[in-house]
């Protein structure tokens, strides 16, 4: 793990607080890779994978039962040994975990924060960069969207009438459609999943086709 200074004893950046570097978060995995989808597809970020979640997608691929626990120091160390500045809060649920600690010690270092969110929990004024609020409340009618407003709205599709976002869709800048992918499926019945995404797409502007590539290249 790379040392770490603590964040400048002069000039503008804050001294860390070390309540902030021993706060502990349970994490699946930090890796540095290109973000396959949504608007910022093709562009890099160090991803911190928060474990746990508040939903249970049956299309769910990512393991959020299997972390550890490491405080916000351990966190700076793998996320300053990647030569990438911009930082992807994903999960699993972020937004179960107090995020400002590592906003502060993230901030004071320079980085760009995003969150990829189920937004069923408010995310604080001025704590990201970006926004991306993937609803779930095509398969989970009861999970109320609580956070309404954000730069990305990137919903998965599974055949559902885009009319039950009319009203979420106001508060976002940029809307996808994303195919609903399952590994235990065929490739039928995503080919066709897909085929039936791209349509609905060409029928239903502002609403744009997000694919996941990292898929197709095989990396997280
Ligand atoms: S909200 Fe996201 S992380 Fe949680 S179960 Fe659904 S797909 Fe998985």
């Amino acid at each position: 793990m790379q040392a770490i200074e603590p964040c400048s004893l002069s000039g503008d950046l804050p001294v860390d607080n070390p309540t902030d570097l021993a706060t502990e978060y349970e994490i699946v995995e930090i890796f540095h890779s290109v973000q396959g989808e949504g608007m910022h597809a093709g562009v890099p970020h160090v991803f911190i994978r928060f474990g746990k979640c508040n939903l249970r997608c049956e299309w769910c691929d990512t393991d959020f039962l299997t972390h550890e626990t490491k405080t916000a120091l351990d966190i700076l160390g793998d996320v300053m040994a990647f030569p990438c500045k911009r930082i992807i809060f994903t999960g699993g649920e972020p937004m179960l975990n107090d995020l400002w600690p590592l906003h502060r010690l993230l901030k004071a270092r320079g980085y760009s924060l995003s969150i990829e969110t189920n937004g069923t929990i408010e995310v604080p004024e001025g704590m990201l960069d970006w926004i991306c609020v993937s609803p779930k409340d095509q398969i989970y009618p009861n999970a109320v969207i609580r956070q309404r407003t954000g730069d990305e709205l990137k919903c998965v599709y599974l055949g559902q009438d885009l009319a039950m976002y009319n009203e979420l869709q106001q508060g976002f800048k940029h809307l996808f459609l994303q195919p609903c992918y399952m590994d235990q499926e065929s490739v039928e019945w995503n080919g066709r999943n897909f085929s039936h995404t791209e349509t609905v797409v060409k029928m239903s502007p502002p609403w744009r086709l997000s694919l996941q590539t990292h898929k197709w290249m095989g990396v997280d």
